[in-house]
């Protein structure tokens, strides 16, 4: 058996054919000829730029010409792809056809996750967390089937940073006195506040930004990838069959986002701190500066499931390595409208008893 090494291409070394990532083999297979290729172990750990340095990188490459980068007129998502794949259908709403963009790719990743998930494994998880929706309309079930769903490695940035905060607060200290009220004597509690200055500092390793325009309210629930052990170098083979979430986020922009994740943080750590020292905190203000911050673009596995109930578009998200599933679904109104006369029925039901009863 040959082996993968990085740059190997999508051509099958045996028949020419093109090549992609079994998820069941975890090998590169040919669909012609069925050669396989294995995963080497990555020579090397996916690079970080200094964020400085990937300000400046200029993002035209289209990542040296393996890809193309493909728009849906449906929905609007942009799509890369591998530069040889035609006749698709988008992943995110199921529209048949997608057109040529006129966009770059951006910036290329450097790193990767492959699916573990396969296709019929997604799919059970995902009739799984359907049948757990009461409100989901019974039409809804059919969705869940495996060919409804499809692969894509979406688009996020990760950041790395010294994070320091110097914070001012109040810490209050409880004491008790003796007070006279209406000729009465009573224990009155009053909490005086001392101002308290402090530093907190933390290192963060792989904050999570997703990067595409299309599903952020559901990917902010599914980041359980664990980057630190998960991902390899990013190789151009590994897309062949697959569709990639073309970033819409700038690193820039992405970069605010994980500083406000980071300094509610640190804001968290100087509120404990003072908390530590007194009975209670108030007031707390923190002002942080972010040290060292390396930045890397990384693709992670999703299947998505795109479907319109309606007339309004939905989609469910489940994540490629560990199955966690966010979704957002049409509510059936008749089930509602069920439950809620159930609901009626049994209340007077209960009135009904109490007032023959009393
Ligand atoms: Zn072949
Ligand atoms: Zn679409």
């Amino acid at each position: 058996m040959q082996s993968a090494s990085s740059g190997a291409g999508r051509q099958c070394p045996n028949c020419g054919g093109i090549m992609e990532f079994n998820i069941a083999k975890q090998k590169i297979t040919c669909k012609n000829c069925n050669t396989e290729l294995a995963l080497e172990a990555p020579a090397h750990e996916p690079r970080e730029h200094a964020f400085g340095e990937i300000k400046a990188s200029a993002a035209q490459s289209n990542w040296d010409g393996a890809t193309r980068v493909l728009a849906c007129e449906v929905c609007g998502a942009e799509i890369t792809v591998a530069a040889e794949l035609t006749s698709l259908r988008c992943s995110f709403c199921g529209a048949p056809k997608l057109v040529p963009s006129g966009h770059s790719a951006g910036i290329a990743p450097e790193g990767l996750m492959l699916f573990k998930l396969g296709r019929q494994e997604a799919g059970i998880a995902f009739s799984k967390w359907l049948k757990t929706r009461f409100f989901a309309p019974s039409a809804m079930k059919t969705l869940a089937q495996a060919d409804a769903l499809s692969s894509v490695y979406s688009p996020f940035w990760t950041f790395d940073a010294q994070a320091e905060g110097d914070y001012a607060g109040e810490g209050g200290t409880t004491h008790t006195r003796i007070v006279t009220r209406n000729g009465k004597r009573e224990t009155e509690r009053y909490i005086v506040w001392t101002t308290v200055r402090g530093h907190v500092s933390r290192f963060f390793d792989d904050i999570l930004i997703y990067a595409g325009g299309s599903q952020g309210k559901l990917l902010a629930r599914l980041k359980d990838f664990d980057t630190a052990h998960g991902l390899i170098p990013f190789d151009g083979a590994y897309l062949s069959g697959f569709q990639a979430e073309t970033y819409r986020l700038s690193p820039e922009a992405a970069f605010e986002d994980a500083k406000k994740t980071m300094t509610a943080e640190l804001e968290g750590m100087a509120r404990a701190e003072i908390r530590r020292s007194y009975d209670s905190e108030r007031g707390t203000r923190l002002s942080a500066s972010f040290l060292n911050v390396m930045c890397k673009h990384v693709l992670l596995p999703l299947w998505f499931s795109g479907f319109s109930y309606g007339g309004k578009a939905f989609c469910v998200v489940i994540n490629g390595v560990t199955g966690k599933i966010a979704g957002a679904y049409p509510k059936s109104a008749a089930k509602i409208a069920a439950v809620v006369a159930a609901g009626l029925l049994l209340l007077a039901a209960i009135v009904w008893i109490f007032y023959t009863n009393s």
